[in-house]
């Protein structure tokens, strides 16, 4: 059953506002071999760090956020495309449990690789995706448009309710002030940045929470 296939997940958490339109579900997939220099995310490369989970328990997270108003689930990582059948799974289930809580919520893909790059099967797995945002992280090509990390990546809206959700947003820049949110559970599993930063970002945040007296061990970003 779709539900039972195995997936390696980073994190997960909603209510997330920093990574697409309104308050959603985010999941981080594990793993990725792409490994762009300035990747925040270094903790999400290895395939055999994070998690073990299902695309059912992910389904769960997903009707949770919904019944608490989620207006979308972002799926980022790590490489989604490289669980491709859980991605595919995840998407083709969280579809269907958003039509049934009134199908507005989106969903959104973020991926490294290019249009044409993945093998057709492989990107196939992004049928269910109402929007993407494709490409590298290319540390040197900083962008002001919202949600993508430099100028190469692209956000395409790929179903009418992507085009509807995302269209007003393609050219549209970040206002002034920070672009992440940052979580402090304190349940030993560490300070979680969520969001795509502006470049020098990061460095600030370091030195603003280290004046406020917390400093950060081994942050993500850093190799
Ligand atoms: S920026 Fe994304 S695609 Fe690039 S190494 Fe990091 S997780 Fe992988």
């Amino acid at each position: 059953m779709a539900e039972e296939i195995a997936v390696r997940v980073a994190d997960g958490y909603f209510p997330v506002e920093t990574l697409g339109p309104g308050r959603r579900l985010a999941l981080w997939f594990q793993g990725c071999a792409l490994a762009c220099p300035g990747c925040m995310s270094r903790h999400t490369w290895d395939p055999a760090g994070g998690r073990a989970a299902t695309v059912g328990e992910l389904l769960e997270l997903w009707e949770a956020a919904l019944e608490r108003g989620a207006e979308g689930l972002t799926v980022s990582g790590g490489e989604p495309l490289a669980q491709p059948a859980a991605l595919a799974a995840l998407l083709r289930g969280a579809g269907r449990l958003r039509e049934h809580a009134g199908g507005t919520a989106d969903l959104l893909v973020y991926t490294g690789h290019e249009p044409g790059e993945a093998p057709g099967e492989v990107w196939e797995a992004l049928a269910g995706a109402d929007a993407v945002v494709t490409g590298r992280f290319r540390v040197a090509e900083p962008t002001d448009l919202v949600w993508r990390g430099s100028a190469n990546q692209r956000l395409v809206p790929r179903t009418p309710l992507g085009i509807r959700r995302y269209g007003p947003h393609l050219a549209r820049g970040y206002p002034p002030g920070p672009r992440v949110s940052l979580r402090a559970d304190g349940a030993g599993t560490g300070t979680r940045v969520y969001g795509v930063p502006a470049r020098g970002e990061l460095r600030r945040l370091e030195r603003g929470l280290a004046a406020s007296g917390l400093r950060l061990t081994d942050p993500s970003w850093r190799p």
